[in-house]
């Protein structure tokens, strides 16, 4: 017989809400200063961990090199022949505000960067483990050395997996109450300040916890589909949710009803090309990251016109990747098609193009993909003819940088562009994944959550996700997990 959950607490000093990277991040925070601390997350235990879990565990940190990472990332053999440029602060902070165009937070941003680094030995102290992340970031040159590039150097051990496994490793260890299928239902307020929760317990029972502290780590609104057609406009309540279903934004408008401002960009969203067909593309927990196609700066896209609609090669893939998915879901039909020759297949990336039941179509012809896609065929022919023939070929072609081997049509391709000559010729259909919102609730540097006279609501905090501010329109990759784990500390050693 099971035994009947062990009662909640009435009341605890911190109360996290969210068991996600920054949720767990927080908790770890506050319970290293011997603070009680419960952690609430609405997942039942087997589909817990939030969008967290569904990552590859990329985490953008500035560093100065190898050897400045060597401390903390898994030991292998290929690091003797690996080149990892450095990543500055500036460098990073240059990135986020070029990515955005400059409407990221710059406090936050500072804060973000400057910290990346030191969060992640924290928490590798703590028992979370890092590596090089040679299967995503480098390719391997013609005499066997690795050179890493865009940025993006770090990522958890067993991906997104693993950090969780890691984080709930590290909350055993530090021996806080960490409470599953239990749903954060509201506040509880005593004047201005917030004084606690009202939940819905495992059993389904109403109750309430008092705290001194309420950390808001719940994500952001990306899985209702509601707030997105509301926020993000129309059309995004179709975009497949790459992540938890559970992240549905109610706590986000809770707040606000107390008097919470609204944080960042409310009206975009990170999304990107994700399988189109599968049966199973959304919320898948075994395939998590696989739908994903990140290949693109390789080959074209085309619409169902058969025409190009955007730069594959504008900027290295991390820092185009996010933007896209809304790009797709702009075209007939939300759908897009991802093109590669021969020649190029085998550079795909294997974990997402070599993937169980992914949607493709292959064919001996340009003409014949169009045919067995419904592509308009004159158009999409015209385009490859008149691509093929715009390459400047005086370039070399290299992945590793931006090479600056142009297609000079319109669009352009800025890199990487190749000719598709050779069949048999593949074509990957892609529609818009979202994975997360920008928009969250404004909050000062502890993540400690602002009025919209910028005072601080007493015992209120949100992190990750639902701490707004840091990204628009765009971002660069590996920003989550690294902003999720900066300001969840932040906020865990002060809350
Ligand atoms: C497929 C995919 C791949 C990604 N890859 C990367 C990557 O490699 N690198 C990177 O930096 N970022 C990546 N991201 C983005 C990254 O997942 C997020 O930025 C980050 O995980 C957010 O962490 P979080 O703790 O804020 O939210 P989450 O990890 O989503 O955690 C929020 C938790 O809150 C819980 N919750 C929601 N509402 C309630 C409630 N009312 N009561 C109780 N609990 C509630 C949810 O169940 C969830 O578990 C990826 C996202 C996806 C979906």
């Amino acid at each position: 017989m099971s035994q009947p959950p062990t009662p909640l607490p009435r009341s605890v000093d911190v109360i996290v809400i969210g068991g996600g990277n920054a949720g767990f991040t927080a908790a770890h925070a506050a319970a290293t200063r011997g603070r009680s601390v419960l952690l609430l997350e609405r997942g039942p235990e087997d589909l817990s961990g939030g969008n967290s879990f569904y990552t590859a565990g990329a985490t953008r940190i500035a560093h100065s090199g190898l050897g400045d990472l060597a401390s903390f990332v898994e030991a292998d053999p290929r690091h003797s022949v690996t080149e990892v440029p450095p990543y500055s602060a500036i460098d990073y902070a240059a990135d986020v505000a070029k990515v955005t165009s400059g409407r990221n937070d710059p406090e936050l941003t500072r804060i973000l960067v400057e910290e990346s680094q030191s969060v992640l030995r924290w928490l590798h102290d703590l028992g979370l483990r890092y590596r090089l992340m040679y299967e995503r970031q480098a390719y391997e040159r013609p005499d066997g050395s690795f050179l890493f590039w865009g940025g993006l150097h770090v990522g958890n051990v067993d991906g997104g997996k693993g950090l969780i496994a890691d984080h709930r490793r590290v909350a055993a260890n530090l021996a806080y109450d960490v409470r599953y299928g239990t749903m954060v239902t509201g506040f509880l307020t005593a004047g201005a300040t917030v004084i606690g929760v009202r939940a819905i317990d495992e059993a389904g029972v109403p109750t309430e916890i008092t705290a001194e502290s309420v950390v808001i780590a719940a994500g952001g609104f990306e899985a209702n589909a509601t707030m997105r057609e509301q926020y993000l406009g129309s059309g995004w309540g179709k975009a497949k949710v790459r992540g938890t279903p559970l992240n549905t934004g109610e706590l986000l408008t809770a707040a606000i009803d107390l008097g919470a401002a609204r944080g960042g960009d409310w009206s975009t969203a990170h999304s990107v090309q994700w399988d189109a067909f599968h049966t199973d593309n959304e919320s898948n927990r075994e395939l998590t990251n696989r739908f994903t196609r990140q290949s693109y700066p390789l080959g074209i896209i085309v619409n169902k016109s058969g025409k190009r609609f955007l730069d594959e090669g504008e900027d290295f893939r991390n820092l185009t990747y996010a933007k896209f998915g809304g790009r797709i879901l702009e075209q007939e039909d939300g759908i897009a098609y991802q093109i590669f020759d021969a020649r190029l297949r085998p550079m795909l990336r294997a974990e997402e193009y070599d993937m169980p039941g992914i949607s493709v179509t292959s064919a001996g012809t340009i003409g014949e993909i169009a045919d067995l896609l419904g592509i308009d065929r004159p158009g999409f022919e015209r385009t490859v003819t008149e691509f093929n023939a715009s390459i400047d070929r005086s370039a070399t072609f290299d992945p590793n940088v931006k090479d600056g081997r142009a297609a000079r049509v319109s669009p352009p391709k800025s890199n990487w562009a190749n000719p598709l000559e050779i069949g048999p010729f593949y074509a990957y259909p892609v529609t818009c994944g979202i994975t997360f919102t920008f928009g969250g609730l404004k909050g000062d540097i502890d993540g400690r959550v602002l009025s919209d006279a910028g005072v601080a609501i007493p015992g209120l905090f949100a992190v990750g996700e639902a701490l707004g501010g840091l990204f628009s329109g765009n971002y660069p990759g590996g920003s989550g997990l690294a902003a999720g784990a900066v300001f969840g500390r932040r906020a865990g050693l002060v809350a």
